[in-house]
């Protein structure tokens, strides 16, 4: 509507930039095509050469600027993904023509087609190959993915992130897409958009890395992000430079949020705390317990005999921790539950100390520090502080202590061991001539056989035998033969453990 002076007096739409996410299977070429279109300023990859984060860039092209969001590639960040496509305009699915259709393709293309977001096919590496993979695009073809050329309707670039080949094609297509999507955003008027990140700053505290969809944000406003909020103290630009007036669809860095609040979520501004108008949740539902058989009965009989591991866990940013808490919680649990005590942003404080020490938590940090207080804290009470920067670290890390620990468990329920000094073939059967070294060897006893501390075999002892006599079992310190039932791969060397039931290690 407009006034007879001609000043528009509704919130004036203009265009707007188009967001992208850059996703595919890791390894596939993101951060390479990041690199080639941002020329000059090189992204660094994170410790363990890979995307732990989601990364923002706005990126000057022929057609203006684009935002681009880079995303991690390994399957440990599927949430991460998930949100950073929900909120973007156009997916590039990068596919390296030498590799193929992989897991975290597929998992793009079915987040993509979730959320309705269009996708643009960028097959990479084309530098290695001689000729189009045609087994690439038949399989493409099963998720609707078939490029004009084969008579779809799908935008498709062949380009190579290495060489620059064919990286104008595919920013025509960005724009050609872009176009038909018609992006348009309010002018002015409070702002809206979307929370990417936060992480810790040691001197400016938590920074939320944001996308403005609509509308100014300015200093003092006060944003609403589910249900927590907080009042803007500072704009930072992509440089890091405060800035007074916000820009549409390009990255922006804002410090006054908690650290608490949910990343990946929608925000929106309140005239006043006052304002505030609780998010309400969906209550989640209660599982109805069916009746015990007499497997949930087995396997419940185990969870009240789990064994636990408390973990503290501190990190850099909200996107990290929220990676980590899906992965830990997803590690198998049926012998022993890692019980994450706390999990929260932000350095090693003597808090976290202290409750390690009532706790007996094991503490571990991303990408975190602590100050010599704490330190010093720790060492008074010979707590380690394990701190990683590569996320699979930490999960490889808590995967050795469950292995230890069930080790440590089951080596105090083996009831008896035999150690294999010779092997000889008698008639149909293999004996092997054995010394008892631990508690006693019986006669059709359940036994697992280990052979450099893997287990080979679950069978049971047929029998034993002194010279030819046979026997029922035998103690430590005496030799004897041992056949195992269906088995005649018995070495020289292995072990042959019986355990006390409940607690024997499964073989894997
Ligand atoms: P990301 O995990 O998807 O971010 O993959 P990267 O960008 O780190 O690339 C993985 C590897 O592939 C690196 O060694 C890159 O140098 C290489 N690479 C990426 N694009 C190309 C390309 O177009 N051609 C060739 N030959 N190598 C490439």
């Amino acid at each position: 509507m407009t006034t007879s002076n001609n000043i528009n007096i509704k919130s004036e739409k203009i265009t707007r930039f188009p967001i992208i996410t850059i996703a595919g299977h890791i390894d596939h070429g993101k951060t390479t095509l990041l690199n080639i279109l941002r020329q000059n300023e090189k992204i660094s990859k994170e410790h363990g050469g890979i995307t732990q984060y989601i990364k923002p860039y706005n990126i000057k092209t022929k057609f203006g600027n684009m935002t681009f969001l880079d995303t991690p590639g390994h399957f440990a960040f599927n949430s991460i993904r998930k949100k950073s496509i929900k909120y973007s305009d156009i997916v590039i699915l990068i596919i390296a023509a030498d590799d193929g259709i992989k897991p975290q393709t597929i998992e793009t293309i079915e987040i993509s087609k979730k959320y309705n977001i269009p996708i643009i096919v960028a097959i990479n590496k084309i530098d290695k190959i001689d000729k189009t993979n045609e087994k690439i695009i038949t399989e493409l073809s099963k998720y609707n993915l078939t490029p004009e050329k084969w008579g779809g309707d799908t935008l498709m670039a062949f380009i190579s992130a290495k060489t620059g080949k064919g990286i104008d094609d595919l920013i025509d297509l960005i724009n050609l897409q872009t176009e038909i999507l018609d992006l348009k955003a309010n002018a002015d008027g409070p702002a809206d958009g979307f929370i990417l990140d936060n992480r810790i700053d040691k001197g400016k505290g938590p920074i939320a890395t944001i996308i403005i969809l609509n509308g100014i944000l300015k200093k003092g406003d006060v944003i609403q992000i589910k249900n927590t909020y907080g009042k803007v103290k500072t704009i930072l630009d992509d440089f890091g430079h405060e800035i007074k007036n916000s820009h549409i669809a390009t990255p922006l860095y804002i410090t006054g949020l908690p650290n608490s609040i949910e990343i990946g979520e929608r925000f929106n501004i309140k005239k006043d705390i006052k304002d505030i108008t609780p998010i309400k949740t969906e209550p989640t539902k209660t599982k109805v317990k069916k009746k015990y058989d007499i497997t949930d009965l087995i396997k419940n009989l185990k969870i009240t005999q789990q064994q636990k591991i408390n973990i503290i866990v501190k990190a850099d940013v909200q996107g990290s921790i929220n990676v980590l808490k899906e992965t830990i919680n997803e590690l198998p649990t049926d012998k022993i539950k890692i019980n994450i005590i706390k999990i929260e942003m932000g350095h090693f404080k003597t808090s976290d100390i202290n409750l390690s020490v009532t706790t007996n938590a094991i503490l571990i940090g991303f990408n975190v520090k602590c100050d010599s207080k704490t330190k010093k804290l720790a060492e008074n009470n010979s707590i380690k502080i394990n701190t990683f920067n590569v996320i699979y670290d930490i999960i490889d890390y808590i995967k050795n202590i469950i292995e230890k620990k069930i080790l440590d468990e089951t080596k105090e329920n083996i009831t008896g061991v035999a150690n294999v000094k010779r092997v000889f073939k008698q008639e149909t059967s293999i004996i092997a001539g054995c010394i008892i070294t631990h508690g006693k060897i019986k006669q059709n006893a359940k036994i697992k056989i280990f052979r450099k501390n893997n287990i080979i075999h679950d069978g049971i002892i047929e029998s034993i035998k002194i010279f030819k006599t046979d026997i029922n079992e035998v103690k430590a310190g005496n030799e004897c033969g041992i056949i195992i039932k269906n088995y005649n791969n018995i070495q020289i060397n292995d072990k042959i453990k019986i355990f006390s039931l409940q607690n024997a290690p499964e073989r894997n």
